[in-house]
């Protein structure tokens, strides 16, 4: 469920000292972060400064990959998502993630695409798995596109509908945080202005941390920026001000394209 704004508790995730090594390589360096619910969050920064590791960290999908550790707390709602009474299966639940390269299963429909998950917690009942399908691909703006087609394999689709398609099934599990990492990088001016378009739309029911390469792209749709360097945080705030009037020389020689 979307849980409501809380004035008791300001901030949707709170990232704290946030340390995330692949073996002894230490790819995020101490980051501290608070991220307003109902906000999109562009994070920034030169290839390999640590962007995807961060967001990985944030749903605990670094630790999946082999040598992979991290330390810290990020907590959600007041829930350090590493406390050890944690399932790390119910935070990636509530904190969904959206790729680079859109992976739909290709030999799966369209409609089972976006019910995949809920069937695999468990759900039979054909009517709420048809409204759940329903109500995921409007919330990704590709019902209309695809409600006559919804048997289809999910790889008869464009780059930008798979994409979609890929938003889609993260929304099936009604995230409260969804995680996208470059999720236009693969795809073409108008399929990336599509998503762009939906980002906004999202962040009326749900918070977004997006990465992105493209700055233009972090200035258009998000509401705060983080700009990182070598696996820090260097600099943090309101979208204008990152890029109108930073208060770091290294976020200014980044932001006017000096270097990265
Ligand atoms: P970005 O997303 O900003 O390009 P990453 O988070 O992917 O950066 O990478 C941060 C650092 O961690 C880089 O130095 C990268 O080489 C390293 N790294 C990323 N993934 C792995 C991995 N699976 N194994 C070892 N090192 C990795
Ligand atoms: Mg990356």
């Amino acid at each position: 469920m979307i849980s409501a704004a809380n004035p008791q508790r300001p901030y949707k995730v709170s990232i704290r000292k946030l340390d995330a090594w692949f073996g002894t390589k230490q790819a995020v360096k101490n980051v501290n972060l608070d991220i307003k619910e109902n906000t999109v969050v562009a994070v920034i920064g030169p290839s390999g400064c640590g962007k995807t590791t961060l967001i990985r960290c944030v749903n605990r999908m670094h630790e999946m990959t082999p040598g992979a550790t991290a330390k810290g707390e990020v907590i959600l709602d007041g829930l350090d998502i590493y406390d050890k009474k944690v399932d790390p299966v119910v935070i990636k639940r509530r904190i969904g993630m959206v790729f680079q390269r859109p992976n739909p299963f290709p030999t799966m429909s369209i409609y089972d695409n976006v019910v995949a998950g809920l069937k695999l917690n468990g759900v039979k009942d054909k009517q709420i798995l048809d409204r759940s399908a329903r109500s995921s691909l409007e919330g990704a703006a590709l019902w209309e596109e695809v409600k006559n087609d919804l048997h289809k394999p999910g790889s008869s689709l464009s780059g930008g509908q798979q994409q979609r398609l890929c938003i889609a099934r993260a929304l099936a599990m009604q995230p409260e945080v969804l995680l996208m990492d470059e999720p236009t990088s693969a795809l073409d001016p108008i399929a990336s202005a599509k998503i762009e378009e939906l980002i906004t739309e999202l962040k009326s029911d749900l918070t977004v941390i997006m990465v992105t390469h493209n700055m233009q792209q972090a200035a258009r749709v998000s509401d705060f920026t983080a700009f990182m360097y070598l696996g820090e945080l260097i600099e943090f705030g309101p979208t204008d001000q990152i890029f109108e009037r930073p208060e770091k020389e290294l976020t200014e020689r980044y932001i006017s394209g000096k270097f990265g």
